[in-house]
């Protein structure tokens, strides 16, 4: 079954010389080597989530800042409980 190595891989932190798990995704876009809808990411423990987010926004380069689990799963808004829809 575990045939695929990629998704077998804990994601780990991006900040440098960081092992621990990643909590956070951080989405970001360089408007100088990125088209506007584009996003690159950085994943990030909960210990470095604030050191990694206040690089990239100073630089104006952060978009969002989100759970890996929401990132992953993106649930929000419609699927669920349709009674509103019928
Ligand atoms: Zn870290």
């Amino acid at each position: 079954m575990s045939t695929d190595p990629v998704s077998a891989e804990i994601p780990v932190c991006s900040a440098k010389g960081c092992r621990a798990a990643a909590v956070w995704v951080l989405a970001w876009n360089n408007p100088k080597l990125h088209t506007p809808e584009r996003r690159k990411t950085w994943l990030a423990c909960e210990e470095h989530r604030e050191h990694l987010s206040r690089f990239l926004g100073v630089r104006g380069f952060l978009k969002d800042v989100v759970t890996l689990d929401e990132w992953e799963s993106p649930a929000s808004g419609d699927g669920r409980g349709s009674a509103a829809d019928r």
